[in-house]
């Protein structure tokens, strides 16, 4: 498997980054891709990919970008900076960049400069947009309606079966998360997910984020995890997402790890 979003700079992951790792490992995760939220961000998670890939262990890559809460951070000199980072080999895509216009922690304008100006990098150094969209209300769509746009994923997919039908008539790959194992909040994407064809499809923790529902609740205890994080995801769980899709889908838990691991080894060139 690989878990192609982790938010592994993030403090609750960095309690006790080893064993996270090496918790990952025995789960049968073989990459990673760390994300990226601003620019300061994406030396830190190439330096990390460095280090952590010397071991041989695990795979890593980063994406390079500003996430649409830190929009408002993108200024006239993030193109040429952004272009500089993204030509690195460790750096496998562009983003996560997009809309998010349920919280709106940037202006909507700072976020639509802030993703039009990375989706010219990503076709400047040609490698894959990696999308984040929540409630635009079709925009991110229509702003990726472009000629020579190389491959995007729309990551932690959450939206309606228009969006997702246009998403698809357009190509994209579609990224799953725990979202899926959510009681309430999951149903939609429960009855969706098997409309996805399987060379588009992708798995992810979003860890330390949205920890998928159906793990067991004594995993923190059972790996001496301290109790203050025992409500954190982490990328050993991708394992309960992938379960989740398979049962969906009507398909076995291997097709799924095996579909979704190739097809992130051919996009993200791992
Ligand atoms: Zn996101």
């Amino acid at each position: 498997m690989i878990d192609i979003c982790v938010n592994f700079l993030n403090r609750q992951l960095q309690a006790d980054p080893e064993m996270v790792l090496s918790r990952a490992e025995e789960s049968g995760v073989e990459g990673l891709v760390l994300c990226s939220t601003d620019l300061a961000m994406v030396a830190a998670n190439i330096a990390l990919c460095e280090l952590l890939g010397a071991a041989k262990n695990l795979q890593y890559r980063t994406t390079a970008g500003v996430h649409p809460h830190d929009a408002s951070t993108w200024d006239q000199h993030s193109h040429a900076q952004l272009i500089k980072l993204a030509n690195n080999p460790l750096v496998c895509a562009i983003g996560e960049c997009g809309l998010d216009f349920n919280r709106n922690y940037s202006t909507q304008e700072e976020q639509i400069r802030a993703f039009q100006g990375q989706i010219e990098v990503a076709i400047e150094v040609n490698k894959p947009l990696f999308v984040h969209d929540r409630e635009s209300q079709g925009q991110v769509l229509s702003m990726l309606t472009r000629p020579n746009l190389p491959p995007a994923v729309i990551h932690c997919f959450t939206g309606s079966e228009d969006d997702l039908r246009g998403y698809l008539e357009a190509g994209f790959y579609i990224g799953i998360t725990g979202w899926i194992c959510d009681k309430k909040r999951g149903e939609d994407l429960r009855t969706m997910v098997k409309q996805i064809p399987l060379d588009k499809l992708l798995v992810e923790t979003d860890a330390p984020f949205l920890r998928p529902q159906n793990a067991p609740s004594d995993f923190a205890s059972k790996h001496g995890i301290a109790a203050k994080w025992k409500k954190r995801n982490e990328p050993a769980l991708l394992a309960w997402v992938v379960e989740e899709v398979a049962q969906h889908r009507q398909e076995s838990v291997a097709q799924i790890a095996q579909a979704t691991s190739n097809n992130a080894k051919q996009l993200f060139g791992f």
